[in-house]
């Protein structure tokens, strides 16, 4: 089964209001003529509600958060609730992206908090996953997964996970100019679902989108995404750019 495509683009700490206003004016512009495959941006929060206004119209534009608290009001300073995100008009949040894991140090069980808030309040987790260098480069990268994995989605029911989105996303590969090979991507996202299988359904596994992140670039995003099991793809640096953003989302 071919699972429809998502785009994503994660802008991390970048774009002040208005230069993130323009930016999704020209994604809502790009994707004007998709039918068959989904697009996502993330912008820094503070721009959330600005672009929400741009593709509220869009058939084809999600908007997401970068992070989200599991909790829906109260003592979290720095945080911001599920809440206040579907109230700018999020409908998607971006969970255990690696620099959340590795700069800022939130574990796994914080990210599994965080992935159980989203789905309580409808918003559909884009749950990362990855391995470092050290790791890969010790054979250790499927028992890294397969922990990621195991405990950020521990307390997902079946009907919750058929809605969720996994990206892997291999740690050496994030904005380092690194992309895995197709085969490596492949290799990790068939594993992903097998587990995802055992986890839940099989049925359910094979609903389940994942995506690559890691470099994309308007080079390789064809090949990777025309991997089986590769659904779509998470992109930073090159998700910045309206006319690289633009042919990735026309990955053929
Ligand atoms: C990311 O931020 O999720 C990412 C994959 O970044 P980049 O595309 O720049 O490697």
């Amino acid at each position: 089964m071919r699972r429809r495509p998502l785009v994503a683009g994660n802008w991390k700490m970048n774009t002040t209001i208005r230069e993130a206003q323009q930016l999704a004016e020209a994604v809502v512009k790009a994707g004007a003529d998709v039918v068959d495959r989904d697009i996502m941006i993330a912008p820094p929060f503070t721009a959330l509600e600005a672009v929400s206004r741009i593709v509220r119209d869009s058939t084809s534009v999600q908007l997401a958060a970068q992070n989200i608290c599991w909790a829906e009001k109260g003592a979290f300073t720095g945080d911001i609730s599920p809440v206040m995100l579907k109230d700018t008009g999020c409908s998607m949040a971006i969970i255990g992206h690696s620099e959340r894991r590795h700069v800022f140090g939130e574990d796994d069980a914080m990210i599994n908090k965080r992935v159980l808030g989203a789905l309580e309040f409808d918003l559909v987790p884009v749950f990362c996953v990855g391995e470092t260098l050290d790791e890969r480069e010790a054979g250790k990268t499927m028992e890294v997964l397969e922990n990621q994995v195991r405990s950020g989605l521990a307390g997902v029911t079946a009907d919750q996970a058929e809605t969720i989105v996994i990206a892997y996303e291999p740690v050496w590969a994030i904005g380092t100019g690194k992309t895995a090979t197709v085969e490596q991507a492949q290799e990790v996202h068939a594993f992903l679902r097998r587990l995802l299988g055992s986890m839940f359904q099989k049925n359910i596994a094979t609903q389940i989108r994942i995506l690559y992140g890691g470099s994309v670039n308007p080079e390789n995003v064809d090949a990777l995404i025309s991997q089986e099991d590769v659904d779509g793809a998470l992109v930073g640096g090159a998700s910045l750019k309206a006319d690289l953003f633009d042919r990735i989302i026309h990955f053929r």
